[in-house]
């Protein structure tokens, strides 16, 4: 296995391998980049095919933590961790303990928060052996969902405003691919706002529920890339704006929470050879690390909220400045990233120098 020259390999700071014999955790956390503060990343418990495929994945999600939060104005770096096992099979109390341990060896360097595969219970568990976990406790910032969901309305409203004209989504058609955590949260508040649902969910309780409590229109599964939508909102999987895909949607915007949504950077710009609004994953669905952000002892939900819903003016400046340099919506998102930890990285280095 090779790490330093690995693919994914982006000058990371560290990248901690931990193996505990006794619950047999085998855990890779990844710290990315801490140039504008403690790396705060998901924890992914997955059944990897292999250790280099965990490895690649930790190195590649830490990376994008680091761009996110750079993107969303918040003072945190990128970190990931994966613990390699089957996340239906293989959890005991034991290994999350053990993981906590892991974390807890890195001093807050890295702090550990839900991702696939992981809940919010199993990182209560590690919060037994470490204090450097977020988005868990209860009356603190909790289920980030509500605030993605939250951030994504505002970045999909800055969408339609800037592509379509419009000010405000009554009658607006949006077609919702997956009714979770944030895909349903994100359908009551358009409803509320006046759009129209389309929805496709596996999960059949949840599309039910859509239905009948937000007028929406079910369709198929695969169905949903066809649909006479005005905004694709994808809030499943990733990969899902690819060769096949792209050709057959029919929205103008799209705009919605699921991770990695190109299958590949160069369908960034197939995007906008079609004309179609792409707000890019990172930066639309930051709303659960700005409100993780504002956890502490004077953490005010409010005020936290306040900032997600500014994800508004995150994408609109995205889309004015891609139309002004004629540059795929994702690639000006990752410049903006890249330019304000340039500029923290020149402050500190200055400020060290005059000390
Ligand atoms: P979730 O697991 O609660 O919901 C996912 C939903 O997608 C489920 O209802 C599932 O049945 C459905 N689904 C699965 N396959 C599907 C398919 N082929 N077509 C349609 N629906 C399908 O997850 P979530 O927390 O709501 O997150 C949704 C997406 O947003 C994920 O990509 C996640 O990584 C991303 N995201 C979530 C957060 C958060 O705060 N929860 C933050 C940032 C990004």
């Amino acid at each position: 296995m090779t790490v330093f020259s690995a693919k994914e390999f982006d000058n990371h700071e560290d990248v901690l391998f931990f193996h505990d014999q006794k619950t047999g955790l085998k855990a890779i956390i990844a710290v990315h980049n801490t140039t504008l503060g403690p790396a705060l990343g998901g924890t992914r418990m997955w059944n990897y095919d292999s250790e280099e495929e965990a490895l690649a994945d930790v190195l590649r999600l830490s990376r994008g933590m680091t761009y996110k939060s750079s993107l969303a104005g918040v003072n945190l770096g990128g970190g990931k961790s994966v613990i390699i096992g089957n996340s239906r099979t293989d959890k005991t109390p034991e290994l999350f303990e053990a993981f906590g341990r892991a974390v807890d060896q890195l001093g807050g360097t890295y702090i550990a928060a839900e991702d696939v595969g992981t809940t919010v219970p199993d990182l209560e568990v590690a919060r037994r052996t470490t204090r450097h976990i977020a988005g868990i406790t209860e009356g603190n910032s909790g289920d980030p969902s509500p605030a993605t969901a939250w951030g994504v309305f505002h970045g999909l409203r800055a969408a339609v405003e800037f592509e379509l004209n419009r000010s405000d989504l009554v009658g607006v058609k949006v077609a919702v691919q997956g009714l979770g955590n944030v895909g349903y949260g994100l359908c009551e508040l358009l409803k509320d706002a006046g759009a129209e649902l389309i929805v496709a969910d596996p999960h059949e309780a949840a599309v039910e529920k859509a239905v009948k409590n937000l007028d929406a229109t079910a369709v198929p599964i695969d169905a949903i890339y066809d649909q006479d939508a005005d905004v694709f909102a994808p809030c499943a999987l990733g990969a899902i704006l690819n060769d096949d895909t792209i050709g057959r949607l029919k929205a103008r915007v799209i705009a919605g929470s699921a991770n990695n949504q190109l299958a590949e950077d160069r369908h960034a710009k197939t995007l906008m050879d079609k004309g179609i609004l792409y707000a890019p994953d990172y930066a639309i669905n930051a709303g659960g690390i700005i409100i993780i952000s504002h956890e502490g002892p004077h953490f005010d939900r409010d005020k936290a909220m306040l900032q997600v819903a500014g994800i508004h003016d995150t994408c609109l400046s995205i889309f004015e400045r891609a139309k002004r340099e004629q540059i795929a919506t994702a690639e000006i998102a990752d410049k903006i990233a890249l330019e304000r930890l340039e500029r923290v990285r020149n402050e500190k280095a200055e400020l060290a120098l005059a000390s």
